[in-house]
């Protein structure tokens, strides 16, 4: 186990070591209990943050990259939480330069499928002025084949550049916890809870801690808890609400050598199985390429991987765009998979 400690920097200790009392007890060392731990160190509580491995070893190093400012929801006709992301997505971007980057998006458009010209342009049109500026460009199929090498010809109109933001996702999660460590806060990685304490009344009380290397266990007092276990969440505690349950849905990535698919913007491109957007998105001198969406239907105690369907599919969406490279398996250098916190009333399929 880790501590992080203003006075201590960064060593090893025993449990038995650590505070028995706390304002608030953070379960989740992913983005969700990072945040949510800076923030509640800020306001001069006295906090615990407890990881069960390593920080941001769950969903929270497994995503897509990208600070979206929620262009989908806009399809949606969801304006305010559109308005919303983009304005968090320019904070973002103020507050963390060199970690949070922004990142140029390219979309084709195709006479036979996806989105037509006149549709993007709109919505990127309202896209952009939430963001108080013009930020898509229109290209002529000939200048958007020179920008993407290999993309499919056939019935390409012409594309769009627009622009989101990309972030080292286990970074960010790692510089929030450093930042409340700095400003006092305690973080603990190989800790798991294994219990939510309550007292004669219901009240919750403290948690039981379990040292992930030694098997040490102890209690601590707190009056508040947030459970940010993401996926985990109703392992510790049942949903507050009957009938809403958390229903994890497995994404997947495969990573390519830019070689392979070489690309230095990102592309947006619509899969022709279940018309998703899929992205191929430059990063760390190679190509992330995803992602799927399909429940995951496996122990959460095991790590996530694609399936051979997830592998396929993304396999086929890249050859239907980009069919001259002739990319397969053996092109893959990599895969990440991950599974996402989505809330359902019962439905079953993605
Ligand atoms: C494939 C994919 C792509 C995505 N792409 C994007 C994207 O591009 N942009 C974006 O904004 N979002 C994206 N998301 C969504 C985003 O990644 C998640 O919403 C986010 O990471 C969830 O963070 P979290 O902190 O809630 O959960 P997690 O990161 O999963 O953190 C929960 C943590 O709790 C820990 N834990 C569980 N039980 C216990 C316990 N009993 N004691 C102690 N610790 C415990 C786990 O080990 C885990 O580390 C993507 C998700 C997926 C799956």
């Amino acid at each position: 186990m880790a501590v992080y400690g203003i006075d201590q920097g960064r060593k090893k200790m025993n449990l038995s070591e650590t505070d028995k009392r706390w304002d608030l007890v953070v379960i989740g060392g992913g983005i969700t209990g990072a945040g949510v731990f800076r923030e509640a160190v800020r306001i001069g509580l006295k906090v615990l943050l407890v990881e069960q491995n390593d920080f941001a070893w769950g969903t929270s190093s497994r995503s897509s990259k990208m600070v979206h400012g929620g262009l989908r929801y806009l399809k949606e006709g969801r304006f305010l939480l559109t308005r919303t992301s983009v304005k968090e997505r320019e904070r973002l971007l103020k507050e963390s330069p060199g970690l949070i980057e922004p990142l140029e998006i390219l979309v084709p458009v195709y006479s036979d499928h996806g989105p037509g010209k006149q549709a993007l342009s709109l919505g990127l049109s309202i896209y952009g002025l939430m963001a108080h500026e013009k930020q898509h460009t229109y290209f002529e199929s000939r200048e958007f084949t020179a920008m993407v090498p290999g993309v499919r010809e056939d019935k390409l109109v012409g594309g769009f550049s627009f622009y989101d933001a990309q972030v080292d996702d286990a970074r960010l999660v790692l510089r929030l916890i450093h930042e409340a460590v700095l400003a006092g806060g305690t973080a603990l990685n190989y800790t798991q809870v294994k219990e939510i304490l309550r007292d004669s009344k219901g009240s919750v009380c403290g948690v039981t801690l379990s040292d992930f290397e030694t098997g040490e266990s102890v209690e601590v007092q707190t009056g508040t808890v947030i459970n940010a276990t993401g996926t985990w969440a109703e392992k510790l505690h049942p949903s507050p609400k009957e009938g809403l349950h958390l229903r994890p849905l497995r994404g997947s990535h495969i990573l390519l050598a830019a070689d392979t698919l070489p690309l230095t913007k990102a592309i947006s491109f619509i899969h022709p199985e279940d018309n998703r957007p899929i992205f191929a998105t430059p990063w760390e001198g190679s190509i992330l390429v995803g992602t799927t969406d399909m429940d995951h239907g496996q122990d959460l105690s095991y790590e996530p991987h694609i399936s051979d369907e997830e592998f396929s599919y993304l396999l086929e969406g890249l050859n239907v765009h980009f069919p001259s490279l002739s990319i397969s398996g053996n092109h893959c250098l990599s895969t990440l998979a991950g599974v996402r916190p989505v809330l359902s009333e019962g439905k079953l399929s993605p």
